[in-house]
């Protein structure tokens, strides 16, 4: 989608702090950190939010999140442990319209969340 901000980084058209990128997913630091780590992992094909997603999209959103697990051991996280957050619609609090896991980590994280 040429307006998505997201799909821009996944294309290298605007800058990030890239940590990860693959043929289909690129994995980024956000940045407005809410922890020591706070990395954004995204397909690079675009799909506006988990409310869009199908039963084709499965194989995906499994990917996505072993890809993200990969990351959270890549950036030292493994041994302490680490949280994924993907924000879905207004109640969610999203606020880019391109599917995104939050990869959180680095501190004791709270719960419940907000
Ligand atoms: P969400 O609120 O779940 O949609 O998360 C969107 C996240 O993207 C927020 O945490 C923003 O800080 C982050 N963000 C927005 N633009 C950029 C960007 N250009 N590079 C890195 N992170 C961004």
């Amino acid at each position: 989608m040429t307006s998505c901000i997201f799909c821009k980084i996944a294309a290298g058209e605007i800058p990030s702090d890239q940590v990860y990128a693959d043929q289909d997913f690129v994995a980024f630091r956000d940045l407005q950190p809410q922890a020591p780590v706070h990395v954004l992992v995204i397909p690079r094909r675009h799909v506006d939010a988990l409310t869009e997603v199908t039963p084709g999209d499965a194989d995906l959103l499994g990917r996505l999140q072993v890809t993200a697990a990969a990351v959270a051991a890549q950036l030292g996280l493994a041994a302490t442990g680490y949280r994924f957050v993907v924000n879905c619609g207004r109640d969610g609090c999203q606020t880019v319209p391109h599917l995104h896991l939050h990869l959180l980590g680095g501190r004791p994280l709270g719960w419940p969340p907000g």
